[in-house]
């Protein structure tokens, strides 16, 4: 039974409840609310509810918060509460095994998806951005990106190198929340780490926070650095205070250059993120608050040559790649035709492991526990001995994954592999191995969650795109399966860009969730070879051709 109602908390004290204490009737209820509570407690702006990316966004409203909190501590074990944008609007008698939670975020009819009418919505209290786990509740602080990070160098690795980065050099620009990820990214897979950032203030945080060890104002002796390193096989991070197009020019006109290239910059806004070459970033602040327009024709200039010089440098046979940051569309407005001749990274480095059904999984230990994560740790060193990339980011994780609010952890773990892991969790509750239950959620980057023709779905081989289908049979597929929350969002990035869907099952240790886990971790990633296979991707077809799910019934 729930226990007494506690004193509503200040608005922005929210910390997620631990111990093996239950405030609802059952773990799967008090597994979702320490996931928004955790999600909350994670948030950039915690007191607006805003969890990243800006503007995502966990519940409409602290009036909504309290409302889904109170109706999640009286939920019974046969009802789902259906959350609309971030509003709890109605509980339904349900299953026992159907989802405690369902959530639709942010979902604008096609034609209205404009910014301007979402604004509007906005501003009317109607809808809330959702981004991707801000309002499925399946945030846990900054290890997503550091994981991310890790898979995609280790994928370039695997693809350019051998499988190591060792003596490599990989050039990148950007040390902001994103992107000073890239240089224990490429760290932890033995590589050594340039990366040109325009902000000193941005230097010196990454330099505090040990993210980069070195950082120098002059090219020459950067690269000299970098070299030494690179031919010692040192795992090594340096910050260059410099523009990002400008390195990139000298480099494509230089004898030596780079092994892989690829920047976050901030060039998916180029009056607020990007710098124009030639400005210091105090001249830069200066330009864009006297004469935003000349600013956007020079950010316009710049992205431009940078963009150039990255094609140039491809054409020289150096691997280089847009990560996720707009520059080829931004390159495109100003001018660079071939803008997209540049690849993106998730059709190189991530569609082969979306296509077998491999990506990223995370686990939350809901007792708080430390000792509980240790515990986890070690049963997924043990049952996955031959997953060396696994192996490794669990090694490092000590370093750059501390634990933010509730102890958590997140990997890409294979189809077949996620079903055996989070049955072996389950085990471990039941047997008293784990202090409580463990929630298992994922990002909405995900095989078959999700639907964004300018990221995850970028140049699928039948041109199936902006096909919005697979997401929402995802969630459906959870649904049936019985995962406890199940979400559906629109909008992560620009408004009309996505469709994504999100889910969790909370690990109680019963005999009856093992059956839900089997069901979930069958179809959550199997939809998604499907959806690759369908697509014609060779990966998901081979893989499909060799797996036990049944697809693929016309040709
Ligand atoms: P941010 O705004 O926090 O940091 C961007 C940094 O780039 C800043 O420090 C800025 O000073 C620097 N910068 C801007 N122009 C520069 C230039 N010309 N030369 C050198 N430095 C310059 O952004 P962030 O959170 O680090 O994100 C970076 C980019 O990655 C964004 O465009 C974001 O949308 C994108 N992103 C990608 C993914 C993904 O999945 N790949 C995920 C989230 C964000």
């Amino acid at each position: 039974m729930p226990g007494p109602m506690r004193e509503q908390p200040m608005q922005n004290e929210i910390r997620p409840h631990t111990g093996n204490t239950l405030r609802c009737r059952g773990w799967r209820q008090e597994g979702i609310l320490r996931m928004l509570e955790n999600t909350i407690a994670n948030g950039e702006r915690p007191e607006d509810l805003i969890i990243y990316g800006s503007t995502g966004q966990a519940a409409r409203d602290w009036p909504s918060y309290h409302a889904i909190v109170a109706r999640l501590r009286e939920l019974r074990d046969d009802e789902t509460l259906v959350v609309q944008s971030g509003k709890p609007v109605a509980v339904f008698r349900s299953y026992p095994t159907s989802p405690r939670v369902v959530l639709a975020t942010c979902n604008l009819v096609p034609r209205w998806a404009t910014h301007e009418e979402f604004e509007r919505l906005r501003a009317e209290g109607l809808t809330i951005h959702g981004q991707y786990t801000a309002a499925s509740w399946a945030y846990i602080g900054s290890q997503g990106i550091m994981q991310g990070t890790f898979e995609v160098f280790g994928a370039c690795a695997q693809q350019h190198f051998g499988g190591s980065l060792a003596g490599r050099v990989v050039l990148s620009g950007g040390l902001g929340g994103m992107g000073s990820a890239q240089p224990p990214g490429i760290t932890m897979n033995g590589g050594v780490a340039l990366v040109v950032e325009i902000d000193p203030s941005r230097i010196a945080r990454r330099l505090e926070t040990g993210h980069v060890e070195e950082a120098f104002d002059d090219l020459d002796t950067a690269w000299r650095r970098c070299r030494a390193a690179a031919a010692a096989g040192e795992a090594r991070a340096f910050a260059l205070r410099a523009n990002a197009a400008d390195v990139c020019e000298h480099f494509a006109a230089a004898s030596e250059r780079p092994d892989c290239v690829t920047d976050q910059t901030s060039a998916h806004n180029l009056l607020h993120g990007y710098v124009p070459s030639g400005l210091t970033m105090d001249e830069a602040h200066r330009l864009r608050a006297s004469d935003p327009d000349a600013y956007r024709r020079r950010a316009g200039e710049t992205v431009a040559r940078h963009l150039r010089a990255l094609l140039a440098l491809r054409a020289e046979g150096v691997p280089c790649f847009e990560y996720g940051n707009d520059l080829r569309a931004a390159a495109l407005a100003n001018g660079v035709e071939d803008a997209f001749e540049l690849p993106g990274f998730v059709p190189l480095f991530v569609r082969p492991s979306f296509a077998r059904g491999r990506g990223p999984v995370r686990w939350v230990l809901l007792s708080g526990d430390p000792a509980d994560q240790r515990a986890a740790d070690e049963a997924a060193r043990a049952l996955f001995p031959d997953d060396l990339l696994l192996q490794r980011w669990l090694s490092l994780t000590g370093k750059w994954a501390p634990i933010e609010g509730l102890p958590a952890r997140t990997c890409w773990l294979g189809y077949g592999a996620r079903e055996a892991m989070m049955l072996r969790m389950n085990e471990m509750v039941a047997r008293g191995e784990l202090r409580a239950p463990v929630a298992v959620t994922r990002d909405h980057l995900d095989s078959g969650a999700s639907a964004w023709p300018a990221r995850e779905t970028e140049n699928m081989p039948d041109g199936s795109d902006a096909i919005g289908d697979w997401p929402y049979l995802n969630a459906m597929l959870n649904v049936a399966g019985g995962a406890d929350l199940v979400a559906i969002h629109q909008n992560a990035g620009n408004i009309g860009g996505s469709i994504s869907a999100g889910m969790t099952v909370v690990l109680d240790g019963s005999n009856e969730t093992a059956e839900r886990v089997s069901r979930v971790f069958a179809s959550d990633p199997g939809i998604g070879v499907v959806r690759h296979a369908d697509a014609g991707v060779p990966e998901a077809v081979e893989f499909l051709a060799n797996s036990d799910i049944r697809a693929g019934f016309v040709d």
